[in-house]
């Protein structure tokens, strides 16, 4: 087993691959740039090593610098969590060449899977089911010719896209020239890359992913499904597992084909088998090789410790379990909690947290890196934290986060907390029936955020605390953020 694993990232991933380490009696290395020396991880990690300015370009995505603190650590292994290096077959191939074991798979799992046009080559040779699309484009009038063969609206996607970045949705023909031009001046500025290719678009998909684990010995197994339809701007906001849209032949049959997949590319290690699903039948989408943000419902549902079991697969041990003895219970559902305006376009809101309570009692788990006091940043992304519960059926799951949403108290920053709330309180969300167009379809949801906000300022918890004569400096506080509240909603 490792001594030491340098974690090549920040905020909450980093806290989470800490707390494995820590089970697992491993010294723990975090690196930090400039805007996170006080950052909650920095503090947890057994040493912790600078790495530069605040940018990314020149700390997290730095593999020289991370390559550097891991040698001066002596690390002998290396978590990217998610995001920054973590799908970098760069970064794989020089912890290769360094002797640093890289906690993922390996490199050339991670270049097959990371060109999305040759993934699908690949995928089709291996007799798995594509939405049906074209390879890369060479220009307008094959694109021309493509979409009419494919039949509008059709989808522009960047061949090394990520992160939602670089879709164009083409309605008609007329839109074509312009879309094919955006779609890859965007993706040159994103990724250095302008190739893209041509999707059928799917008008009301659902987005279903499996977990997959798999050893160096050959044995591959799933972990079921997430549902991650919930999303703005082809992001996700709220995951839930099981799908609602699951039935037992089906997950049997999605699951053989991710497994398939992943052996397809010799996989080793974690990775989620992305697919599209409509009407009955699934495509896949993309293989992400590195460990998702929502991987927490699918831990709660089963008992497996992804992080721990990253771990032991990288140094070398079998998988201790065969796919017919894995077990799944009940309902596990995830909140992205934000630090956004959800009534002025989910702009960013960076700031200090002035005040800060997170939920408790049975079936919740909050996944964070912050606390009172700790100052969101604007280089990063703007996740607080991950707010994840786990019910029996599917109702007492949502009860449960609707409750822990409820308990949830963050001051100083705005955040989506409301919004969240409201989502969790629409009929078609309670009944199971959304697709990836749900906020599209929902524009009450912003009526209801104002009116969850207003109630807040009225009901629950801060009429409780008030109350309380020695929580009064607390109160104080709530009274004047909630008037600001109060301000921006009139
Ligand atoms: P990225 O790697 O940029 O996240 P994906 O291929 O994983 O891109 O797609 C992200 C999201 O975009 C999906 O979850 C889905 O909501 C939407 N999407 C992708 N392909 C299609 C399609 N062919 N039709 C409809 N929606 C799609």
């Amino acid at each position: 087993m490792f001594k030491k694993i340098l974690i090549a990232n920040r905020g909450e991933i980093a806290v989470r691959v800490m707390r494995a380490c820590r089970e697992l009696g491993i010294v723990s290395v975090a690196v930090y740039s400039e805007a996170d020396k006080h950052s909650f991880f920095a503090l947890y990690a057994d040493e912790a090593y600078p790495i530069g300015p605040a940018p990314a370009r020149e700390s997290y995505l730095s593999i020289e610098r991370i390559i550097d603190a891991a040698k001066k650590s002596g690390a002998d292994a290396i978590h990217p969590g998610y995001g920054f290096l973590s799908e970098n077959a760069e970064f794989a191939r020089a912890c290769e060449a360094e002797g640093i074991t890289f906690i993922g798979p390996r490199s050339e799992s991670i270049a097959a899977m990371g060109n999305k046009v040759g993934a699908r080559a690949l995928m089709a040779k291996a007799g798995v089911p594509l939405v049906p699309g074209t390879g890369a484009l060479s220009g307008l009038e094959e694109a021309r010719v493509q979409a009419r063969h494919i039949g509008y609206p059709v989808l522009i996607k960047a061949a090394a896209g990520g992160g939602g970045i670089g879709m164009q949705v083409v309605e008609q023909e007329d839109d074509l020239p312009w879309a094919l031009e955006h779609a890859q001046s965007s993706a040159r500025s994103a990724f250095g890359d302008p190739t893209v290719y041509m999707e059928k678009y799917l008008r009301h998909p659902h987005h279903i992913e499996f977990q997959v684990l798999a050893d160096r010995f050959g044995n591959t197994v799933h972990i079921d499904e997430r549902e991650c339809s919930i999303q703005r701007r082809h992001q996700k906001l709220i995951e839930e597992s099981p799908s609602p849209v699951m039935s037992p032949d089906l997950r049997a049959e999605m699951g053989e084909i991710a497994v398939r997949v992943a052996r397809s590319v010799d996989y080793v290690n974690a990775g989620t088998v992305e697919f599209i699903y409509a009407d009955g039948e699934y495509y896949f989408l993309e293989m992400n090789t590195r460990l998702q943000v929502e991987h927490g419902i699918t831990e709660v549902r089963s008992g497996i410790d992804l992080v721990k079991t990253q771990i032991r697969i990288a140094a070398g041990l079998p998988l201790p379990y065969r796919q017919e003895q894995i077990q799944l219970t009940g309902w596990a559902i995830e909140c992205r909690v934000n630090a956004e305006d959800p009534l002025a376009n989910f702009a960013p809101s960076p700031g200090t947290i002035k005040g800060y309570r997170s939920p408790g009692g049975i079936g919740v788990r909050v996944d964070s890196g912050v606390h009172m006091g700790y100052t969101i940043t604007p280089y990063y992304d703007s996740l607080i934290s991950k707010l994840i519960v786990w019910g029996r059926w599917r109702d007492e799951a949502i009860e449960r986060m609707s409750r822990a949403l409820f308990e949830y108290v963050i001051l100083g920053v705005t955040t989506n907390l409301p919004f969240l709330k409201a989502v969790l309180e629409s009929k078609d969300f309670r009944r199971g029936d959304y697709s990836t167009r749900f906020l599209e379809e929902h524009p009450c949801v912003e009526d209801d955020v104002r009116r969850i906000m207003a109630e807040r300022s009225l009901s629950g918890i801060f009429a409780g605390m008030k109350n309380n004569r020695r929580v009064a400096a607390i109160s104080a506080a709530v009274d004047a953020y909630l008037t600001e509240d109060r301000e921006r909603l009139s």
